[in-house]
């Protein structure tokens, strides 16, 4: 293992027009890590995840995955995206393709895989989101919780070396919520590097071992879940926490 982190982000600033979203953000995952980072809706933690496989050009700074500059003008964007995966709020299934389909379309397009092998990594996958008997199900026919593990059995299965999640439990309803957490905290017990934006503050204080806030653009406080959620330093920080526990 080398002492690069898995993802590098340095001095990352993005505006849309007048307003500053992200204001110098700087930001290491380890390999293996778990970060979580908390914050204000608005604060600019979608734009970081996004910034951070390029879905969003940043204005300045750096993001470096796996050794890999992306925001370098020579880099193959295409290749370095391969290693992230990314889960969003909104599941963003294929609707009319089955869940196996669903987890092997890009194998096939994008990796190259042959229908065998693209079944075998989705039916493993399936497997260990506990989804297996639904392979041939559409997406409409699944619940919400269901639907986002299946969400996330299709970004393992083009083998990422970092997952991000950004509230993926958001958009679900109360009960459909531990599904998908167990889900994530076997990933991060079987040692994938995670990049998790989250109101679960529970989950973080848990999983995480490290636990960002954000507020206006900033990393205003960052350090082991214990002391952010339980014994945060900064005002802001303990006036966020006390509106969400
Ligand atoms: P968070 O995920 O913390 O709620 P976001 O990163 O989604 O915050 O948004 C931060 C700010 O940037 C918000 O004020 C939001 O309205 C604005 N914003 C996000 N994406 C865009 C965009 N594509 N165009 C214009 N403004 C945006
Ligand atoms: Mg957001």
């Amino acid at each position: 293992m080398s002492d690069e982190p898995a993802v590098r982000v340095t001095g990352l600033a993005k505006c849309f027009g007048d307003l500053k979203v992200l204001c110098g953000i700087d930001l290491s995952v380890a390999t293996g890590e778990v970060v979580c980072v908390i914050g204000p809706s608005g604060s600019g933690k979608s734009t970081l995840l996004r910034c951070v496989n390029l879905l969003e050009e940043p204005d300045e700074g750096s993001v470096v995955v796996g050794g890999v500059d992306l925001t370098h003008e020579d880099s193959d964007i295409d290749a370095a995206r391969r290693k992230i995966g990314m889960v969003f709020q909104s599941f963003n299934l294929f609707a009319h393709l089955t869940v196996l389909n669903n987890l092997t379309v890009a194998q096939r397009k994008v990796l190259g895989r042959d229908r065998a092998e693209a079944n075998r990594v989705a039916l493993a996958n399936l497997e260990k989101v506990g989804l297996l008997e639904k392979a041939n199900a559409m997406p409409a026919q699944l619940s919400g919780g269901q639907q986002q593990r299946v969400a996330i059995a299709r970004a393992l299965s083009m083998g990422p070396e970092v997952m991000l999640f950004d509230e993926p439990t958001s958009a679900l309803d109360p009960e459909l919520v531990g599904d998908v957490l167990e889900v994530m905290r076997d990933l991060a017990d079987e040692g994938m590097t995670m990049l998790v934006v989250t109101h679960e503050m529970h989950f973080a204080r848990e999983v995480a071992d490290r636990v960002l806030f954000m507020d206006g653009g900033v990393v205003v406080e960052e350090g082991p879940a214990e002391q952010v959620i339980g014994a945060p330093e900064h005002e802001r920080t303990r006036t966020f926490l006390a509106r969400v526990l």
